[in-house]
């Protein structure tokens, strides 16, 4: 039994159009996610694989389910779409979870909809287990995300450069709200529907603003904010987003869209991995950056909703947009200092690390296992002078806090993680399920579970790629 809100179809018709998946010839369940379905409040006990194949592949859509595809727009690596959308995705409602929380289920690659343009709105299955991976991996790692429900084989195949076995994800987010959802209305003059997204908006993320006055600036703020913190705590584990588009921004704050996404291995700022990703805007080092833009078009699409003065409210909206560097500052210590051990910020953290970052740049080392030894044996570091730099200030600061080496040692180990999903062991998973064995997988999603706890019998997952294995382009989850 799945009990669907269906609140969003409340909202002015324009940001929705109804749909009907696709029927699909054998779909064979190959991943689900008994604790998120039961945190949801989803009792499905009474199916059986077959059963929650059918359900999330689209063939049956449950009592209550609305199934729509919903409207955005977006900037596309920097240029303006006014008409883009669930091109192949279907919203079939919101539940709420034990604390209270609304969510929603979406099916992914169930078919042509209004928005498809001129693609077939199906997914191959690549995309979906990548996604299933890297979405559950990073709510393990406590990064806000959407989640996965389910991962459905259609056994039908979709024509890519090649002939590709078809799948169908089921996505679980806060919400679907896109800054390009903004976008969309914006484009089209709808001043009347920005104010009631807004105010939905609000309700359904932010709700201790829902009383305060100048509730549009508010409104940006609290965007801001959660948008910050997600990117900081990307940049600490050194994801890569990969397509930081306007539409792939979700107002939530959550992590949306899983396409040519990475982890960093071997770390330069300068960092991408999208294929299509010329020149570098989507950089690991740029992130913050365009997470800046991205914000500035959502406040172009409230300049209306602000008073009268189209002048004063650009200036309003500018000096909201302008702190937020200052809060990412505040939210990159948050998420950098404790995986040096440290506990309290002061302004000599970001010294220590630049040059800890300086120095794995320099030297070519992999992001996740070099963080982690900064609790063991130091011996293991080639000292260059850039890391007797480091060493001298880091020290420093640790030998100046209350903490002793062990608490310090122990607030390392909860920060940086030992296991990550690592490009060439996702992309290992994709292969061999692409051929039918999905064990691989299943034993990362119970793996990456748990990822700074140290697991037996799982070597391989801690290993940075061998030069002959290193994935240098993901490319987008179509
Ligand atoms: P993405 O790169 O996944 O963020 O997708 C960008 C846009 O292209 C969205 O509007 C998608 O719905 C649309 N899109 C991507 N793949 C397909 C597909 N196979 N069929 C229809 N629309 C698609
Ligand atoms: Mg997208």
């Amino acid at each position: 039994m799945i009990k669907f809100e269906n609140t969003y179809t409340d909202l002015p018709e324009i940001l929705y159009s109804s749909e009907v998946p696709d029927t699909v010839q054998n779909p064979q369940l190959l991943a689900f996610n008994k604790e998120l379905a039961s945190d949801l409040g989803i009792s499905l006990s009474d199916l059986d694989d077959k059963d929650l194949a059918k359900l999330f592949s689209g063939q049956v859509i449950p009592d209550g389910a609305s199934s729509v595809a919903l409207a955005y727009a977006g900037h596309q690596f920097g240029h303006f779409v006014p008409q883009l959308g669930d091109g192949r995705a279907m919203l079939l409602g919101e539940v709420k979870s034990s604390q209270g929380k609304q969510y929603d289920v979406q099916l992914k690659g169930s078919g042509r909809t209004n928005y498809s343009r001129g693609g077939d709105g199906k997914s191959s299955l690549g995309p979906v287990v990548r996604e299933y991976i890297v979405s559950e991996a990073m709510h393990f790692l406590g990064v806000p995300t959407t989640r996965a429900l389910a991962a459905v084989s259609t056994g039908e195949n979709v024509y890519r450069e090649q002939p590709l076995p078809g799948g169908v994800f089921t996505r679980v987010a806060s919400s679907h709200i896109r800054v390009g959802t903004f976008e969309f209305l914006a484009a089209r003059g709808e001043n009347d529907s920005i104010r009631l997204l807004v105010e939905y908006c609000i309700q359904r993320h932010f709700p201790h603003i829902a009383n305060e006055e100048d509730i549009i600036l508010k409104f940006l703020h609290e965007v801001a904010k959660v948008q910050s913190k997600m990117v900081a705590h990307w940049l600490s584990l050194g994801f890569i987003h990969g397509v930081m588009n306007t539409d792939n921004m979700s107002i939530s704050g959550e992590t949306l869209d899983f396409g040519p996404c990475a982890f960093i291995d071997n770390f330069s700022r300068g960092r991408v991995f999208s294929s299509i990703d010329k020149n570098g805007r989507y950089s690991y080092g740029n992130q913050i950056n365009i997470a800046k833009w991205n914000l500035s078009r959502l406040a172009s699409c409230l300049i209306p909703l602000i008073g009268e003065d189209e002048k004063e409210a650009i200036t309003l909206l500018e000096n909201s947009i302008n702190s937020y560097l200052d809060i990412y500052e505040s939210d990159r210590q948050t998420k950098m200092i404790p995986k040096f051990g440290l506990f309290e910020s002061t302004d000599k953290d970001s010294d220590v690390v630049e040059k800890w970052l300086d120095y794995l740049e320099s030297e070519d080392l992999d992001f996740t296992n070099s963080f982690r030894a900064l609790s063991g044996d130091l011996s293991n570091f080639k000292k260059t002078p850039l890391f007797d730099q480091f060493h001298e200030l880091w020290t420093d600061r640790l030998s100046n806090q209350a903490q002793d080496l062990d608490e310090a040692r122990a607030l390392m180990n909860s920060s940086n993680p030992i296991y990550i999903p690592r490009n060439h062991q996702v992309e290992r998973a994709i292969q061999a399920s692409l051929s039918g064995d999905h064990s691989v997988m299943t034993q990362m999603n119970e793996l990456l579970k748990r990822p700074f706890i140290e697991q037996t019998d799982f070597e391989e997952y801690k290993k940075a790629p061998l030069e002959n294995e290193r994935v240098t382009a993901t490319f987008c989850g179509t």
